[in-house]
């Protein structure tokens, strides 16, 4: 499986391995060893990020979502959602690399960037990963054009962390034909506007109520299902823009056909689907601090107070020169670790290119790496957003301004 980075890496390492073993430089990937394409592709997102996203801002954050929804099929048209997706259903199937750098680069605006991730990442994957060829030939092209947007429905009120504790239940039909769902979920992102959910539910026995005999599995479900119904937005403390609703499955009847991957691996799906994204959080934590910076760098050297800029003063200086230092390290690790996840990618040989199962397998050998990009990335962007508020002091308090926002 050959990909625009392998070229540059000399081998590849165990995940994990730079805790016990000396690393060479012709080891580690760096951002300047993006491709042509790569670069090209990293400016078609920034360009879009800028000309597109930024000046509907206000639309966005007040849930407009024929605006977000016009965005993210512009965004499909460019090819900006199908990197992940395999040639034959539509996509670009490129390397990691790039899809890090579309994460990076869109990530001007949280409420579209939580938007864009969930439809590329938790929305669109299982379906990549799980799918049937004709589950795959019916929804992917659309899920890639963006002429379909896609959510991934896994917690409940009562079960969040716990996951596998969810409630929500799936029974056959006598005739086979179908699953009927009850139950009902919570948080669910894009659910707003999605035409497609995933969704997990526990496929039980009427017969056998014993609740250890349920089946963890998960299910394709239309929008427009019977028994289907979403609920009203949440109002949230940050991301205001972007979708969060329940869904209420009441006698929902699910074809069953729309069992994705196996009854009983349901948890296969959900925790594979969220350890994978973990790099892509990392990177879009990247864009949103390298946005802030760009901001907070432009406030202070428009500001005045005493006479003069406020990016003279020696404090605020210092919060600028503090959130560069983060975001060079956060740059660092985000691209080191993908370029060593395509530099493992491969070495999948030619005949298994498509087996879902050796790409899981080789992204997870870096799962210490992703799991660093995960926290340290989302506290990397916590502290550059709190030294950009404090930049912008009392306007970083007030809903206009960039900063509060953030
Ligand atoms: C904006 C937003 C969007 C979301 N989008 C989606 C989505 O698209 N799809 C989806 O399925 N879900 C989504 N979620 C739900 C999200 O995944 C859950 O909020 C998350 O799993 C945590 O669950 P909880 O909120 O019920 O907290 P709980 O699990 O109740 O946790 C409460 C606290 O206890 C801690 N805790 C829990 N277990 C342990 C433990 N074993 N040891 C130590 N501490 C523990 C937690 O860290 C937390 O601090 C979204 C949530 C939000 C806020």
């Amino acid at each position: 499986m050959a990909t625009a980075t392998t070229s540059v890496l000399a081998k590849a390492v165990t995940g994990g391995s730079f805790l016990i073993e000396e690393r060479q430089p012709s080891d580690i990937f760096t951002p300047e060893d993006f491709s042509d394409e790569q670069r090209q592709i990293a400016e078609t997102a920034a360009q879009f990020a800028a000309n597109e996203v930024l000046p509907a801002t206000d639309e966005i954050e007040a849930k407009h979502f024929d605006v977000t929804r016009g965005l993210l099929k512009k965004a499909g048209d460019l090819g900006l959602m199908a990197v992940d997706v395999p040639e034959d259903y539509g996509g670009l199937a490129m390397d990691k690399v790039t899809s890090a750098i579309i994460a990076d680069r869109m990530s001007v605006l949280a409420s579209f960037s939580v938007a864009f991730s969930a439809h590329v990442g938790i929305g669109t994957l299982p379906i990549v990963w799980y799918g049937t060829d004709s589950q795959k030939e019916k929804y992917l092209p659309r899920l890639a054009s963006g002429e379909w947007i896609a959510a991934y429905a896994l917690s409940e009120a009562s079960s969040g962390s716990d996951a596998m504790n969810i409630r929500t239940r799936a029974v056959l039909s006598d005739d086979g034909q179908h699953y009927i769902l009850n139950g009902e979920k919570m948080w669910i992102t894009n659910a707003g506007f999605a035409d497609l959910y995933t969704v997990f539910a526990k496929i039980a026995d009427p017969k056998d109520p014993d609740p250890s005999k349920t089946k963890m599995s998960a299910f394709l479900i239309e929008r427009n299902t019977p028994g289907l119904t979403v609920g009203a937005e949440e109002h949230k403390l940050g991301i205001r823009g972007s979708s969060t609703c329940p869904l209420i499955l009441s006698d929902c009847k699910v074809p069953a056909e729309n069992l994705l991957g196996e009854a009983g691996k349901g948890h296969h799906i959900a925790f594979n689907i969220l350890n994978i994204g973990r790099f892509k959080l990392g990177a879009a934590c990247l864009g949103g601090a390298r946005t802030s910076l760009g901001n907070g760098i432009k406030y202070a050297k428009d500001r005045k107070a005493f006479g003069k800029s406020i990016s003279d003063f020696g404090l605020i200086q210092q919060k600028l020169a503090d959130s560069t230092a983060r975001i060079f390290v956060g740059e660092a690790m985000t691209y080191r670790t993908v370029g060593m996840i395509d530099a493992a990618l491969a070495t999948i040989p030619e005949n298994e290119a498509h087996n879902s199962r050796e790409i899981q397998k080789r992204i997870e050998e870096y799962a210490v790496e992703c799991s660093i990009l995960k926290v340290w990335g989302s506290e990397m962007l916590d502290a550059v957003v709190d030294h950009v508020v404090q930049i912008y002091a009392g306007y970083g308090y007030v809903q206009e301004y960039p900063a509060e926002r953030a």
